[in-house]
């Protein structure tokens, strides 16, 4: 559990004038109090009051596990068989008194979820919002944060080397998703960060493609976009490399993509706006034409969640500070022809920045 995390949230309950905190997000409960659950349709919830000791609710399955999570205070579980908002409504009613304002997720709460919850408390209000808080105490990472996050970057580059070496002519994308994946989780990794993409040839010229039947023949590009949920953090990075030797089309335009990249990753510290970091690497790309074709933002921030704020984008002021976090992945899709990305996650320090992930950017020729 995080308890400077959770002292901030008691902080701003008391600055806004509301009783309690109700967090249903299992990512947000997992950054509060550390605890990582996916419950599917049953309810989770993390309560916190301004005032009095926090606690967790949880299907009944859950409570050993939410306890022995590091969680420190009190766990209550309900069983299928029960309503769960009787159950939710005593207990806040026991704990805190009548309560007349909470705190909701609005970005993230099912109106279900909040009926729900209006009809246990009438009179109540539920004005306070706490998706921006949560998004702004995500911008800036602790040094044990940042740690999780290198580690992360670390399960990405032991990806990549499984990845790169099961290329061989005719293996399908699914088959090399499957390989990364296998190895990874037989290594003790439980999660991946999102679905693994391996995108081969002009199938890579499609940003958010999907990995299928088709197979690495040679003179393809093959696009590996991947990463990891470790002890909570996530990793996603991007590798492009090369089945047998490229033409000069692709290393053209692949020498660009990593220049941009390049350039970006350099111009990274305390200071530079957001915006400012995305026309670093697009105006690379721009001044040899290719501008049309790399249609999607520079980067977006990365912690407990794949994609977080800050955004890296062209009219977004806000400046960069030491302890974030966030992904720099320029890339060139010309459809039909040719697709290549670079992606790292880096961490602002106090004079540039640590990448998470190391795998090199080079390009790399398999054989
Ligand atoms: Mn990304
Ligand atoms: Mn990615």
């Amino acid at each position: 559990m995080d308890t400077e995390k959770m002292k901030e949230l008691q902080n701003w309950l008391i600055d806004n004038q509301t009783a309690v905190a109700y967090i249903s997000d299992p990512q947000h409960i997992a950054y509060f109090a550390g605890y990582e659950s996916e419950p599917h349709e049953r309810v989770l919830a993390l309560f916190v009051s301004a005032e009095a000791e926090p606690f967790l609710f949880t299907p009944a399955l859950e409570v050993e596990d939410a306890k022995s999570s590091g969680f420190t205070f009190d766990v209550i579980g309900y069983l299928d068989s029960q309503d769960p908002w009787k159950i939710i409504a005593n207990e806040l009613k026991q704990r805190y008194g009548s309560i007349e304002s909470f705190a909701i997720e609005k970005n993230q709460l099912p109106v279900e979820r909040f009926e729900s919850l209006a009809q246990a408390f009438p009179g109540a209000i539920f004005s306070a919002n706490l998706t921006p808080l949560i998004q702004k105490m995500q911008l800036l990472k602790t040094p044990s944060e940042i740690n999780r996050l290198l580690e992360a970057g670390h399960w990405a580059d032991v990806a990549f080397e499984v990845g790169f070496k099961a290329i061989h002519e005719g293996v399908t994308e699914q088959e090399l998703v499957a390989e990364i994946e296998y190895q990874l989780k037989r290594n003790g990794i439980q999660q991946m960060s999102f679905d693994t993409l391996v995108l081969t040839g002009k199938n890579a010229a499609s940003p958010h493609g999907n990995p299928g039947k088709s197979a690495v023949a040679a003179g393809d590009l093959v696009l590996f976009d991947l990463g990891v949920v470790w002890n909570g953090y996530c990793s996603d990075a991007t590798r492009t490399v090369a089945f047998h030797e490229p033409n000069d089309f692709q290393k053209e335009i692949y020498n660009i993509v990593l220049e941009a990249q390049l350039a970006a990753q350099a111009a990274v510290r305390p200071g530079i706006s957001a915006a400012e970091l995305d026309a670093v690497a697009r105006n690379v790309i721009s001044s040899y034409g290719y501008g049309e074709y790399f249609n999607h933002r520079l980067g977006h921030g990365i912690g407990t969640t794949v994609h977080e704020y800050p955004s890296i984008v062209a009219g977004n002021d806000l400046i960069l500070e030491e302890g974030m976090c966030f992904s720099i992945e320029p890339g060139i899709y010309i459809p039909e022809k040719v697709g290549v990305r670079i992606e790292d996650c880096v961490a602002v320090t106090k004079d540039g920045c640590i990448p998470f992930t190391t795998t090199s950017k080079e390009i790399t020729i398999i054989r």
